[in-house]
């Protein structure tokens, strides 16, 4: 039993933000037997509970109530070997990007697209990661965890997730509510590499039959060039989601604004790129307050070192606002706000 909450823990080390940020109680959770007592503590003292996997997609406030769980937990298991897929289980505080590794270097493979993404396994659900034409939600089998409330446990397959563009139904009725414990992916056994991405095809097109081995490196390539890395400069990644409109308004759009940079979609609809947006609206490089815009990455809002959630979020809703009048779009934070 690892169980020991400690009071008013510095958080500015467990947001890949920087942010400084106090949580009232906050523990480690390495073992999930350690949870009953974890919510139990919680429950006794009228704490609410707050999950953080690697802190790289939150703007924590400065002072977190309640009682704050660190995922730690760890294991990689293959349960099953069908005919179809690998079913892979991995626990909730597993590093991403190492599991992907681990994955790949077993010849499970599929996932080789969202490599690099910061975080844990336990988080990948929360917003469907995605990256260069993949989302979480096309490996998903079954998502476990335990009801924060009752501390009842509970399983969902992929179709009761609700998985959509940077969602889940973890985002959304059941927001707080499910602590994920394990994730259960099928890995298909007959995953072809997936190139079709513009910026992941570009960097393949010298090979003729690019491999999943292929893909894995020039994703990983592609990320190191483009993204800032937030030990370096601390950051939440994309800032914005991207906004998606009907065909009827993207024509609109383009009649007024040739060149705005979109991916058509399966349903008809059209993904705009956030960050041509903002750029458009002259942010890209802007610094207030010990914050800013990169200076090449316009989606992503950096802190300079003595940046603050509010002075964080200030900006952001200028460049909400300078988008709005200028395109009559509104940009949705992707971040979660705590
Ligand atoms: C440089 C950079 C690049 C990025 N690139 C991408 C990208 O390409 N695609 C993409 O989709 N995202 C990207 N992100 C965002 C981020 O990495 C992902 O959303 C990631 O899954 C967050 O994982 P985390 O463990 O850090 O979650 P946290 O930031 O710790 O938490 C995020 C949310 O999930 C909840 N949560 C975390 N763990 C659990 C759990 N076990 N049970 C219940 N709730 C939980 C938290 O309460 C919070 O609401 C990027 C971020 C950075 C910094």
């Amino acid at each position: 039993m690892n169980f020991l909450p400690g009071a008013e823990v510095d958080l500015r080390g467990s947001n890949t933000l920087g942010l400084p940020a106090i949580a009232q109680w906050c523990t480690d959770i390495q073992d999930t037997a350690d949870l009953p007592a974890t919510l139990d503590f919680a429950r006794s003292r009228g704490l609410a509970i707050r999950v953080l996997g690697g802190g790289s997609n939150v703007v924590l406030p400065e002072r977190l109530p309640g009682l704050t769980l660190r995922m730690r937990s760890r294991g990689i298991a293959l349960l099953e070997e069908t005919s179809l897929a690998y079913v892979v289980r991995a626990a909730a505080g597993e590093p991403w990007h190492p599991f992907v590794l681990h994955c790949h270097q077993q010849g499970w493979h599929g996932l080789e697209n969202l490599a690099l993404i910061p975080g844990t396994v336990g988080a990948a659900p929360i917003q469907n990661i995605g990256a260069y034409g993949l989302e979480l939600a096309h490996f998903v089998q079954e998502v476990r965890g335990v009801d924060t409330q009752s501390g009842e446990p509970r399983t969902l397959d992929a179709a009761a997730c609700g998985f959509g563009y940077r969602h889940s139904v973890f985002k959304g009725s059941l927001a707080g509510r499910l602590l994920i414990t394990d994730v259960v992916f099928a890995l298909p056994r007959a995953a072809s590499p997936v190139t079709h991405y513009a910026a992941l095809a570009a960097e393949l097109s010298g090979l003729a039959a690019p491999d999943h081995a292929d893909v894995l490196a020039a994703v990983i390539a592609i990320r190191r060039r483009r993204l800032p890395d937030p030990d370096l400069l601390p950051n939440a990644g994309s800032f914005f989601k991207n906004p998606v409109v009907s065909s009827a308004e993207f024509w609109q759009l383009e009649a007024r604004w040739p060149g705005i940079a979109h991916w058509p979609q399966e349903d008809g609809r059209v993904k705009l790129a956030a960050a041509w947006l903002v750029e458009r609206c002259g942010w890209k490089g802007y610094r207030e307050h010990g914050v800013g815009v990169h200076e090449a990455q316009a989606l992503v809002l950096v802190n300079f070192g003595a940046g603050t959630a509010a002075a964080l979020l200030a900006l952001a809703r200028r460049i909400q606002d300078s988008v709005l009048q200028r395109f009559g779009l509104g940009l949705e934070i992707e971040p979660v706000l705590c």
